[in-house]
């Protein structure tokens, strides 16, 4: 049988890295997407030392032309994409996170980011993943992007103004669903996962959460079946949720 083939953007590090790791040890050919090719090839070869099946793919998520030529190698070079893993994120703000402090120029960048790299990804790789038998697209967003979590009164999160993070994460979770009804009679899935708060470099390490298990949601929406869901928000052992379900 021929190997999936997944791509992870922001895949050097932190939760990315963690997620290219379980696709390929679920047996994946994982395309390690970074903007820096020197971190992207070092995480690749990590992963490569551990025995799986990584490449490194230069893909700058905020640069059409760099999307562009990384869609060209990828359809030469595998013909399809199986697996999109839209996990690259940034996280600013400005001051003391008020959200009157925020400036257009941070707004700007995170949205760009957050926002609009990942249409711009997501479409440009569209044709390669209409080309797999089941293509699967799992949008890295967050709890803080929830109106329903947000604005609840039963957490420690309730008080936190997500400003232009938040705002980002909200609008990719609405284009998550959006897609999710064009894709309705295709054999693509799309959905959407958050991984909680993780230690990781987003948050300078202050998260309580392990990456390696941060990412088992994503991987397993990347895995999912023919009876999987489309158009959901799912998370994995999130402390603040009953269910695997995040609210909207
Ligand atoms: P991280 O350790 O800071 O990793 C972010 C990754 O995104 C890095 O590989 C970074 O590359 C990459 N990236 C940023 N801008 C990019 C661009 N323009 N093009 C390509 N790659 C770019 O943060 P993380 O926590 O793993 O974040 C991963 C995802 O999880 C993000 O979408 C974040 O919003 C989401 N998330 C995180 C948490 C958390 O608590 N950590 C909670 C909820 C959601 P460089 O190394 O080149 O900067």
């Amino acid at each position: 049988m021929t190997k999936k083939i997944a791509l992870i953007t922001g895949a050097n590090k932190g939760l990315g890295i963690e997620i290219a790791r379980g696709l390929g040890k679920a047996g994946l050919t994982v395309l390690v997407g970074a903007r820096s090719e020197e971190r992207g090839e070092a995480a690749a070869a990590t992963l490569r030392d551990e025995g799986l099946d990584a490449r490194f793919l230069h893909l700058d998520v905020t640069d059409e032309d760099v999307v562009a030529a990384a869609v060209k190698q990828v359809g030469e070079q595998y013909g399809r994409l199986d697996v999109l893993v839209n996990n690259a994120g940034i996280a600013l703000a400005d001051g003391d996170w008020n959200t009157s402090e925020l400036t257009v120029a941070t707004t700007r960048k995170v949205f760009e980011t957050n926002v609009v790299g990942v249409v711009s990804v997501t479409n440009a790789f569209l044709p390669l993943i209409r080309e797999s038998a089941a293509g699967r697209i799992v949008n890295v967003s967050s709890e803080v992007g929830s109106f329903g979590f947000m604005t609840g009164d039963s957490h420690d999160f309730t008080a936190m103004q997500p400003g232009a993070y938040g705002a980002s994460k909200s609008a990719l979770n609405m284009l998550t669903s959006s897609w999710s009804k064009e894709f309705k009679d295709t054999t693509i899935k799309i959905n959407a996962m958050t991984p909680g708060y993780t230690k990781t470099d987003l948050n300078h390490n202050q998260g309580w959460r392990d990456p390696a298990v941060a990412a088992g949601a994503a991987v397993n929406l990347a895995l999912i079946g023919e009876d999987g869901p489309n158009g959901g928000f799912f998370q994995d052992g999130n402390e603040y949720f009953d269910t695997d379900v995040v609210p909207w």
